[in-house]
């Protein structure tokens, strides 16, 4: 909205509202709500991002599409985030034993999907959530139980347990919400888990001679049947990989010879431009790939109400890259509602969960048919000719 400092007040007396993680959404919603003249307290369990570095064994790099930019937007942040991305304009694929071929986004080739650092992006968020008058940030604060009938937050925090009051609690708190899986009276919200059999891992190829060893222009994609790998470029010239694959072929590759070996055999061109191949894949943790459905994502309690969002709600698969979009999109329907109820909590959250719930099940199974889009059919000769007719 772009409406910084219009200084709308809540109906009724100022609520006390807590935002769970400081993830892309909680840091997000935080600063939309603070731009409202609501009083945001934002508790993130791990250190400060910007000062400790980033986790290890998170993806590194997203790609960011049209939904994601036109939320930035809002917060002032799309010219930022486009300036310290690369477009990706299509994919290219690296078949078994053929050559590479280049599949456009779009028929005309202009649209694109853009590669930016998590770490980055998400640093951006907090510096601009920090820099909002109503934002407070809380880090090394671990919810750990929210009490919807007294409106209490329990939290882990560098002084021990503390209990904190809080009125709205807004859960952003990733795909093993807490808040989610509640304690307190209420208990747990409702949800299915999906866990894939198959893992992530991240490699990187890093640059050749200075420059991209491989078109920085496209997210790469090596179909390989069950399994596959892709690479996205980074501003550093390197490109982080991520190998999907079933959790027992990780397991199966316990020497460095035998990753070497096997790295050869299935991905020849990208195994001669990983010279820490072998550490690499040794020191880099198997992340697991899961669909979380929660319903429903809000709670109205007589002392708090509650709302799920972003992977807390609805966890998909990163297939079709839409995870971060996705909750991105959950903070502005937040926003809107709010907009349109006049600032009433009790109204608001009921009409953004009705909302958002049957987008964020449609992309959830999208990406688990992207899956096997990816690792399988773009390989075909048919499949491609049906691209080209596509885009012809
Ligand atoms: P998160 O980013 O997970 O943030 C949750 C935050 O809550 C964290 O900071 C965490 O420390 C904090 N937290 C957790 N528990 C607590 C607690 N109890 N108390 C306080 N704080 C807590 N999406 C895309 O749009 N494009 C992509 O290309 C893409 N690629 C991906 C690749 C991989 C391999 C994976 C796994 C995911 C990918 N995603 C992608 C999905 C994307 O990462 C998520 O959808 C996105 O991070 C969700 O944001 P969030 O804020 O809901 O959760």
């Amino acid at each position: 909205r772009g409406d910084a400092g219009r200084g709308e007040a809540p109906r009724g007396e100022a609520r006390r509202v807590a935002v769970v993680g400081a993830g892309l959404a909680g840091a997000l919603l935080a600063t939309l709500l603070a731009r409202r003249g609501v009083a945001v307290t934002v508790y993130e369990r791990r250190p400060d991002p910007r000062v400790a570095g980033a986790e290890r064994g998170r993806s590194i790099n997203l790609a960011i599409s049209a939904r994601g930019l036109a939320a930035l937007e809002q917060v002032g942040l799309r010219e930022l985030a486009l300036s310290r991305a690369l477009p990706m304009h299509g994919r290219m694929v690296h078949p078994s034993g053929a050559a590479t071929n280049f599949q456009s986004y779009s028929a005309d080739g202009t649209r694109a999907i853009n590669s930016i650092s998590r770490a980055e992006l998400n640093a951006a968020l907090l510096d601009t959530a920090e820099a909002t008058p109503g934002v407070t940030l809380r880090f090394e604060h671990r919810v750990t139980a929210v009490d919807t009938a007294s409106g209490k937050l329990t939290l882990d925090g560098p002084d021990g347990t503390v209990t904190e009051p809080a009125d709205v609690v807004l859960a952003g708190d990733g795909a093993y919400s807490a808040v989610r899986r509640g304690t307190g009276p209420g208990g747990a919200f409702d949800a299915d888990t999906d866990f894939l059999e198959h893992g992530y891992k991240e490699l990187t190829i890093p640059p050749r001679g200075g420059d991209f060893a491989l078109d920085p222009d496209a997210l790469h994609i090596w179909p390989r049947g069950t399994s596959m790998m892709i690479a996205l470029p980074n501003l550093d010239r390197s490109f982080t990989c991520t190998l999907f694959w079933p959790k027992d072929d990780f397991a199966a590759l316990d020497t460095p010879e035998a990753v070497t070996a096997h790295f050869r055999r299935h991905y020849p061109d990208a195994a001669e431009l990983m010279p820490d191949l072998a550490d690499d894949f040794a020191q880099n943790p198997v992340g697991s790939l899961v669909t979380v459905r929660a319903w429903p994502w809000v709670r109205i309690g007589e002392g708090a109400s509650v709302a799920l969002l972003g992977d807390a709600a609805h966890a998909i698969v990163p297939f079709f890259g839409q995870g971060a979009n996705c909750a991105f999109e959950d903070c502005l329907e937040i926003d809107r509602c709010l907009d349109e109820t006049g600032g009433d909590w009790t109204a608001a959250l009921p009409l953004y969960q009705e909302r958002r719930k049957a987008n964020t099940d449609a992309i959830a199974e999208m990406a688990l048919d992207n899956f096997v889009e990816m690792r399988d059919r773009v390989a075909s000769p048919v499949f491609r000719a049906k691209q080209a007719a596509v885009h012809a």
